[in-house]
């Protein structure tokens, strides 16, 4: 029995296995032919076709130069040539490490990890960050979503991990773990905002399960319009935790409505031609002409609302239509900005500030989904995160986010995490025996 139990544990323990590290593909939409590395904290080693070619580079003054020559990586670094490779790895020798990337053409980003650079099957640069999985999710967070306050930022991160688990081999035929575009989740750059890192220090270890306690798929969008869609209107799969409720919160925000104008000649050549309706029947063009969604419908005469919204680029499918008095055009309306599916954004935002609890909005937008608690992954990473967090501060004292950042909430909480038994609620208790491990510097 005891046995068994043993395995139970260990099933449910592997169930749960966070991820260590990642890797990412950068500039993944762009394309690159050359590119400058320059080093704002930590020394790194550089090696080219596996073999080192610096060691513990400290990377301050030092900036190197790569650009693409046939299928080779030309390499400099400050004035030195160094030779044409076919791959080169920038290795971070400990955590506290970041690199910018200036490439040719587009602003520089930052972020720490590991860099791998090799020449894509396109002749261009393929840049592969390999870094922290929570450093990541921090960085998925500041380029998702937008807001002030902690725990906006804490129910992004919550999503934007548990799709990140439940998606790891998303471009395992190509190598990595995710893109950088939205095709997987942004990252456009580490995080650099205090808010924002308390906020996925708030989150780490949590992760959104069914009932079975398989983790969920987590889609969001930016605004709902007022009432999100059902998974099987935008997708395939009718799945229990992605259904269509109001949501009033997404009103009389940033996206909360559009319009667009298109020609009646365009607009009903589009159904008789692509979708073969008679257009000349009197029912056909009455529905047409005065579509009507109080609520979000699926289709307008058979056609699915999706296929709709990408052949005319309309922010959502939730749309009614009315013809101007010209007779000339007709007028789309609509509400919202996105699939509709999951958790709106910016009723999200919106719901934090009326002061509804982050699991609370969870539910809301993820119906029946339960909230997991990963106390050995909260406290794998807490310290890392921890430590960044000390680091943002750190860089910021002379810049501008201390000023812009509302203070509410994330220096007060970080002086009580400095405390002694608030960092006891972040560890484990097997894990708080050792002073050691806790030892960090302020
Ligand atoms: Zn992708």
């Amino acid at each position: 029995m005891k046995r068994f139990l043993v395995i139970a544990i260990m099933l449910t323990l592997a169930l749960f296995a966070q991820a260590d590290r990642v890797k990412v593909r950068l500039f993944s939409n762009v394309k690159l032919g050359a590119l400058s590395v320059s080093f704002d904290l930590g020394s790194y080693n550089l090696y080219a076709d596996g073999n080192q070619l610096l060691e513990d580079m400290a990377g301050e003054g030092r900036t190197v130069f790569l650009k693409v020559e046939g299928r080779r990586l030309v390499v400099s670094v400050n004035q030195d040539y160094y030779g044409s490779f076919a791959s080169l790895h920038l290795e971070a020798t400990d955590t506290a490490c970041i690199l910018c990337i200036n490439p040719d053409g587009f602003k520089p980003r930052t972020y720490e990890g590991d860099l791998e650079v090799t020449v894509g099957a396109d002749g261009k640069l393929r840049l592969i960050n390999d870094v922290d999985f929570e450093t990541y999710i921090a960085g998925v967070v500041q380029s998702e979503i937008y807001g002030s306050q902690t725990d906006i930022f804490r129910i992004q991160a919550i999503i934007s991990r548990t799709w990140a688990l439940r998606n790891m081999k998303k471009h395992a035929v190509d190598g990595y773990n995710f893109c950088d575009h939205v095709h997987c989740q942004a990252y456009l750059n580490r995080c650099i905002r205090p808010d924002i890192m308390m906020g996925a220090i708030e989150s780490s270890g949590e992760t959104l399960v069914d009932a079975d306690g398989k983790l969920i798929d987590t889609p969001f969008h930016s605004n709902s319009g007022g009432q999100t869609a059902n998974s099987e209107d935008v997708w395939r799969a009718a799945l229990p935790y992605l259904r269509s409720v109001p949501d009033t919160f997404s009103y009389h925000m940033k996206q909360s409505d559009w319009t667009k104008t298109v020609s009646i000649d365009r607009w009903l050549s589009y159904f008789r031609k692509s979708h073969k309706i008679d257009t000349d029947n009197p029912d056909n063009l009455r529905e047409l002409l005065h579509f009507e969604q109080a609520q979000r419908k699926a289709k307008l005469l058979g056609v699915p609302l999706t296929k709709i919204r990408t052949d005319f680029q309309l922010k959502s499918t939730f749309f009614s239509v009315s013809v101007d008095s010209t007779m000339m055009t007709v007028t789309l309306r609509g509400h919202g900005y996105g699939h509709g599916v999951g958790l709106s954004q910016e009723g999200t935002i919106r719901m934090v500030g009326l002061g509804f609890s982050y699991d609370s909005i969870l539910r809301h937008y993820y119906t029946g989904a339960v909230l997991h608690h990963d106390p050995v992954a909260k406290a794998a990473f807490a310290p890392a995160y921890v430590a960044q967090l000390a680091r943002i501060i750190e860089e910021d004292s002379n810049q501008q986010t201390r000023t812009l950042s509302k203070k509410d909430d994330w220096l007060g909480r970080l002086f009580r995490l400095r405390d002694r038994e608030v960092r006891e609620e972040i560890y484990v208790e097997e894990e708080q025996d050792n002073e050691q491990d806790w030892e960090y510097e302020w």
